[in-house]
């Protein structure tokens, strides 16, 4: 049986957006090896992972010396030297106070243990999300989704769970327009605690940007109003970097953009290059809620991910990747830019860093419906060019352009070509 067989007789998936007929078999940098042979430019990052490319050969060798050291001890129950020295490197990256973290090994176990130590800590059991947000598919992570489409067929969810509008200018929640709105989302935040909860919120949660909800970008003084919002009525800001941090968005994290320093902040995607890791760091403060017994995880922290996630902060700082995701993220953004005042179906260009998502619709200047039939279409065809980008957002019509940081200019114009040649052939035919 072939790879594909394999899935189909034996895995199961459900992805979205369907399958890429592609056969992974190796990567290097942002090139994909397909089994047939043909080279592919990833510009998916296995969603958003390896931002410092695939296979960096300094995470790999971290990796295989620890293998031959130590695979697994368990972090929770014996001292493991690598666990300790991620945590303190995690405490010297992170914003502000940010001090003490709990390793696992997803996303949605880092946000369901964040959600745990700020209901352990504030005393209190109501969460604040947004719509438009993902945060994972445990029942927890679910239940704090604003994506009715994620959320199908999990029910029951926790209950104290409101839900504030997202910062998605595009499709305003108010229809107002970004240049005299005054961030009306993120002070609606102080109507949905007063109106919408019980006066009993642990956390706000938010991704500094939105990345399954197709990329959203919230206004610059939105984390700042939110955060003193939801501060005044006493309770956390948690920050879901799982997607945004890492360089990804040309800082180490996304809220560093914002000027706000997060309570508790939650990592994985991009931390360790593609091995399986997660943490999230909050105060000393904040750590002491949790008392013997209350919280473990029998791979967190596992070594041979650590010394990878050590490698792999190294080699951002060295090779300066945030930096280098801002420029070519600017690079490809101007260029898509241009071209949206040339082709209907673009609605919006939108991103920072290498976080970019470009909104098809049927028509820009009529209307605003959504063109998930074309996002598809431009993904096929960038595909048959040697690119593979993601398609995603709520309504599943945004072009996701996430590749490895290292990312070289040539290849970004090479992105550009391709990407606006599948668009103008959708743009055609439509
Ligand atoms: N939070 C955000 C912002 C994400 O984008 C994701 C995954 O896409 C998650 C949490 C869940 O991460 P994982 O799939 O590793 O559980």
């Amino acid at each position: 049986m072939d790879t594909k067989q394999l899935y189909e007789q034996y895995m199961i998936t459900s992805m979205v957006a369907g399958f890429e007929p592609v056969v992974v078999t190796r990567a290097a940098k942002c090139t994909f090896t397909a089994e047939d042979g043909k080279e592919y430019l990833d510009c998916f990052s296995g969603i958003a992972v390896t931002n410092a490319g695939h296979g960096h050969p300094k995470v790999v060798a971290a990796a295989k010396k620890q293998l031959d050291e130590l695979v697994h001890c368990c972090t929770y129950v014996y001292y493991s030297p690598r666990a300790g020295e991620l945590c303190k490197m995690l405490a010297d990256i992170s914003p502000g106070k940010l001090q003490k973290s709990f390793l696992g090994n997803s996303g949605a176990e880092a946000i369901e243990g964040a959600m745990r130590i700020a209901k352990q800590h504030t005393k209190r059991k109501e969460m604040v999300a947004l719509t438009h947000s993902f945060h994972g598919r445990t029942v927890g992570t679910l239940s704090i989704t604003g994506n009715k489409a994620r959320k199908k067929g999990s029910c029951p969810y926790l209950s104290g769970v409101a839900f504030a509008p997202a910062p998605y200018c595009y499709r305003c929640p108010f229809k107002l327009k970004p240049e005299s709105c005054n961030t009306a989302c993120a002070h609606a935040i102080e109507d949905v605690i007063r109106f919408q909860t019980a006066g009993d919120v642990a956390a706000f949660i938010a991704e500094p940007l939105m990345g399954e909800g197709g990329i959203l970008v919230p206004p610059d003084d939105y984390f700042k109003i939110a955060a003193g919002l939801v501060r005044a009525d006493g309770a956390l800001f948690i920050a879901d970097e799982v997607q945004s941090g890492f360089g990804r968005t040309g800082k180490l994290f996304a809220i560093e953009h914002y000027g706000v320093e997060p309570d508790i902040m939650c990592m994985a995607k991009g931390i360790a290059d593609g091995f399986p890791l997660s943490a999230f760091i909050v105060t000393p403060e904040i750590a002491n809620a949790f008392t013997p017994g209350d919280h473990l995880s029998t791979f967190g922290g596992n070594p041979v991910s650590c010394a990878a996630a050590m490698a792999n902060i190294g080699v951002m700082a060295d090779e300066k990747l945030p930096a280098n995701s801002a420029a070519r993220g600017k690079q490809i953004m101007d260029r898509l830019k241009k071209f949206q005042t040339t082709c209907k179906v673009v609605g919006d260009v939108r991103g920072k860093g290498l976080m970019i998502g470009v909104e098809l619709v049927k028509d820009a200047a009529k209307d605003k419906a959504p063109a998930a039939d074309a996002a598809k279409k431009v993904r096929v065809a960038a595909r048959e060019a040697g690119v593979l980008v993601g398609v995603g957002g709520t309504f599943g019509n945004v072009v996701r352009v996430q590749p490895p940081l290292v990312l070289t200019a040539e290849q970004a114009e090479r992105v550009c070509d391709v990407l606006e040649k599948a668009m103008t052939a959708v743009a055609k035919s439509a």
